[in-house]
């Protein structure tokens, strides 16, 4: 045998693990071939290869002599000469890349028929259909794949050719007619290209090699490998193999099979098989094809044979193969293997009943599945055979599948929901007004925002479908309907469906199925095999990760479906959401008082209501504990729009009841007006600026503890303080509540266990986290603002602005609000991590931002050494997967 080289490979010097260099076909064939599988010899050429081509425009010296020394190899294996004129050695060249790119590069099969090899095949098979078929395969395959032809120049000519037969089936035609053909496709490529198909098989099999190496860099495969992540700069491998024939006749057929279902994961025999074809045309669906089970009815032997390659495949990739076949004349080929891809579903099963095999073990189980999997079973989906109409299509801003009448109004939303409607609110963009309105939808459309705007932050929270940003869409909210762009209107009441999770917008109802996933979760019974299996390995995620997982929750009911999905507290409760609906009017009195007697009143009003929630939300969470946010946003997001005010006010009679209030209300709109809200009077600014405000929240928390702790029951909360930039604002706000604190528990006679942190949210904040770890207890990063402050990216504006542009040119992998920038915000963070640490060895740490449910980042979340992620309640098991998964 020829020595290994740089640019050749036999299939006898390769293995599985050679992928790199080999391409996943080349690997996996060199794999069969040593595993004694009846594999049809031949050789790959490399990866190297083709980056060496691609590279200098020109192939390596030395791979010409290389492949000549393979091909005389394989001459002298097969005892036979390639396109000689008696007896031909034909042969196939097929691309194949590390990762599979189906149908995305080109293939050019029986290598080696000219004018006059053609004759000894037909000769020697005594087949003459059969070689005519051949050679116009290979006419067809290099005319379009090496020469540039258009397919359906070729294809055009054949359906001609058949109704002038009368027939619709290629079988349909004889060898006279396959002749016909040759000649044909011969004069075709003649016309296009100015020159004559190469008679000469080494000459074929060059530029075949070449042709392959530059589909590389077809449009086509380059949007493949950006839409799939795939580097740009792999190239693919060229396999070079002795051609076997499907289409000699009946006796001959071409099949594909999976070791299991992709589709369920279930065991069985699945795949289809068609006869007297070649792969080829088992994939075009030419043909109609019969299932695999039925081959045995036609050819026992290769059947058994069949099922049992399968079963040691099986065996020994310990995962779902892939695979593609031959029979020529009785004889079974194995043509292709590989590790199937496989649905969500698919994996969870396959995972879980290979762990009951014995052919893998728990970790290698917990590898084989991942978040974006178990997200997918979690979530209601669409009956994927129902018939549907797409009218817009916006961003998957929250999975699921949502089916209801249109509203364009929170109170509408509500009135509706309450009668028992399914609604889908559907605004321009939300703001926290609408939160109501949301909580009564089951589906939330918006033609603005991003998928950090506050529809899809707050629709994630809830397990609510969101798609936003779908800017098709025209909202006319004072006509109540809405138009999509070619002209399809949509009006109050009407049906539609909203696909959250590929962010599809569909007029009418499209039939829903629940997750059986969260049914179980829930505590239902359900019967589906599938729940067991993805139970046992979240129970081993479990086991082995270190990162703790909690919820972000800000209602009692949020706490207890979190607690159900395995949340091991809350890491972050917004009290902001405390303060909306009903009780925006007690806000605007806060906001409104004219002196400190007025802001103690409207304090007073609200601090019923706060301790209320607490004491229902620290129940939920008795003993585990609870991070209480003090209140975030902006004031004027409690107030109206100043415009809308503005002229409400200028139209009122001057002698109107409202009036006097009116009047202050727009003169503190206008003061609290901001150009930039998100940058202005917010967070700890607000607990600083307003006297009393923190206080009430602080008290209220502790006093609902003391009530529970009192009941008999374990309140573990934690006050977290927003925003803080510097040391000082926290040491400030820490002095006030520590003094509440201490007031209660003296008040009330009760030792209330409690901690005080920070969010570390701002750049200032990382880098000087020694000074304020002085202050707090723990820190949990609001990676939200942490990447918005960071980058200078308004989250609520620029996802929808130029992402989509970012994105498209690579400037981003991804979008920095959905996966942590480790390079960036992560350095920030990583920064923090060790000031704080240094500052206070025992300090708690943890994230909160809406990467805590995001499986890369967790990964890194995991390797920064932080104590737990905290995420929306529907994403805390693929949190807790996602952890176990990132200690393998
Ligand atoms: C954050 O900024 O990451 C965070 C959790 O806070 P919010 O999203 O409420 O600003
Ligand atoms: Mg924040």
């Amino acid at each position: 045998e020829p020595t290994v080289s740089t640019y050749v490979y036999a299939f006898s010097q390769g293995n599985k693990d050679l992928k790199d260099l080999l391409g996943g076909k080349g690997a996996n064939l060199a794999e069969m071939t040593n595993l004694g599988l009846p594999v049809p010899p031949g050789f790959t050429i490399t990866t190297e290869a083709c980056r060496a081509y691609l590279a200098e425009g020109d192939e390596p010296v030395e791979m010409a002599s290389e492949i000549d020394a393979h091909l005389a190899e394989l001459e002298r294996v097969m005892g036979r000469r390639l396109g000689d004129a008696e007896d031909p050695l034909l042969v196939s060249v097929r691309s194949g890349a590390k990762f599979s790119m189906p149908g995305m590069m080109e293939t050019v099969l029986n290598i080696g028929l000219n004018d006059t090899s053609v004759l000894g095949l037909a000769k020697q098979s005594g087949d003459e259909r059969f070689a005519y078929d051949s050679y116009r395969r290979l006419l067809q395959m290099f005319g379009s794949t090496v020469l540039g032809l258009e397919h359906d120049i070729f294809s055009d000519a054949l359906d001609a050719l058949k109704e002038r037969r009368g027939t619709t089936d290629d079988l349909g035609l004889v060898p006279n007619d396959l002749r016909e053909l040759v000649t044909t496709f011969q004069g075709l490529i003649r016309e296009h290209t100015g020159r004559d198909f190469p008679q000469d098989p080494t000459e074929q099999l060059r530029l075949s090699v070449l042709a392959v190496f530059q589909s590389w860099n077809t449009d086509r495969a380059s949007v493949y490998r950006r839409q799939e992540g795939i580097p740009e700069d792999l190239g693919t491998a060229v396999n070079v193999q002795v051609m076997v024939f499907g289409n000699q006749g009946m006796t001959s057929g071409s099949g594909v099979c999976f070791t299991r279902d992709p589709g369920t994961g279930r065991q069985g025999v699945y795949g289809d098989y068609l006869q007297n074809a070649q792969g080829e045309d088992v994939v075009a669906g030419i043909r109609n094809t019969i299932s695999l089970a039925d081959l045995a009815d036609l050819d026992r032997t290769s059947y058994d044979e069949l099922l049992g390659n399968m079963r040691s495949l099986e065996r020994h990739y310990r995962d779902l193969c892939d695979i593609e076949f031959t029979i020529e004349r009785g004889k079974l080929w194995m043509l292709q293997t590989r590790v199937g891809k496989r649905t969500a579903e698919a994996a969870f099963r396959i995972a879980s009943s290979m762990l009951d095999e014995g052919l893998i073990d728990a970790d290698e189980a917990l590898g084989r599945v991942n978040g974006a999997q178990l997200a997918q079973l979690l979530f209601p989906s669409f009956d994927p055979e129902a018939e549907r109409q797409l009218i817009a299509t916006g961003m998957n801003a929250s999975p699921g599948a949502a089916v209801g009448r249109v509203v364009f109004d929170s109170a509408t939303a509500v009135e509706w929901a309450e009668r028992g409607e399914s609604v889908i609110l559907v605004r321009k963009e939300t703001n926290p007004d609408d939160l109501r309105g949301m909580v009564a939808a089951t589906g939330i459309l918006t033609s603005r925002g991003g998928k950090t705007s506050h529809a899809a932050v707050v629709a994630r929270g809830m397990g609510r479908t969101c798609v936003c940003g779908a800017e098709a869409i025209l909202v006319d909210t004072a006509a109540r309907s809405m138009t999509v762009r070619d002209g399809v209107t949509v009006a109050e009441g009407d049906v539609i469906s909203l696909d959250g999770t590929t962010g599809q917008v569909f007029l009418g109802a499209v039939p829903v199925a629940a997750s059986q996933v969260v049914r179980h979760l829930e505590g239902e019974e359900t019967d589906n095999d599938l729940v067991p299996a993805v139970a046992r390995l979240l129970e081993h995620a479990d086991a082995v990760r270190r990162l703790a997982v909690r919820a972000n929750a800000d209602t009692p009911d949020d706490a207890a479906r979190a607690r159900q999905f395995g949340a091991q507290g809350i890491g972050l409760c917004r009290t902001e959401h405390m303060f909306l609906g009903d009780r925006r009017i007690l806000v605007e009195h806060l906001i409104l008082a004219e002196d400190e007697a007025g802001r103690e009143a409207a304090l007073a009003e609200l601090f019923p209501l706060q301790r209320q929630d607490f004491v229902e939300i620290l129940r939920a969470m008795d003993g585990l504990p609870v991070t209480i946010r003090l209140i975030d946003p902006p004031l004027h997001e409690f107030l109206p729009d100043l415009t809308d005010l503005s002229v409400e006010v200028a139209l009122e009679d001057e002698r109107g009841p409202e009036v006097e209030r009116h009047h202050r209300l727009l003169e503190a709109v206008r003061r609290l007006h901001e150009q930039n809200p998100m940058m202005g009077l917010r967070g700890v600014r607000l607990g600083i600026a307003i006297p009393g405000l923190f206080q009430m929240q602080a008290r209220a928390i502790i006093e609902a503890a003391a009530d529970l702790i009192e009941e008999g029951g374990n309140p573990c909360p934690e006050i977290m303080v927003p925003l803080v930039a510097s040391d000082r604002e926290l040491s400030w706000v820490r002095e006030a509540l520590v003094d509440v604190a201490s007031d209660v528990q003296k008040e009330r006679g009760v030792a209330v266990p409690h901690k005080i942190g920070t969010m570390i949210e701002l750049p200032r904040a990382a880098v000087t986290a020694d000074r304020i770890a002085e202050s707090a207890e723990f820190f949990s990063f609001g990676t939200n603002d942490l990447t918005q402050m960071t980058w200078g990216f308004s989250r609520d504006d620029v996802e929808a602005e130029f992402f989509p542009t970012y994105l498209e040119d690579r400037i981003f992998p991804a979008s920095p609000f959905e996966t942590i920038d480790v390079e960036g915000v992560g350095a920030l963070m990583r920064t923090a991590v060790r000031l704080g640490r240094e500052a206070r060895p025992d300090i708690h740490l943890g994230v909160c931002g809406e990467h805590g449910g995001d499986p890369a980042s967790i990964h890194f979340f995991d390797e920064l050494g932080l104590d737990y992620v905290s995420c929306s309640p529907f994403r805390v098991p693929v949190a807790r997967l996602e952890a176990g998964r990132s200690t393998l």
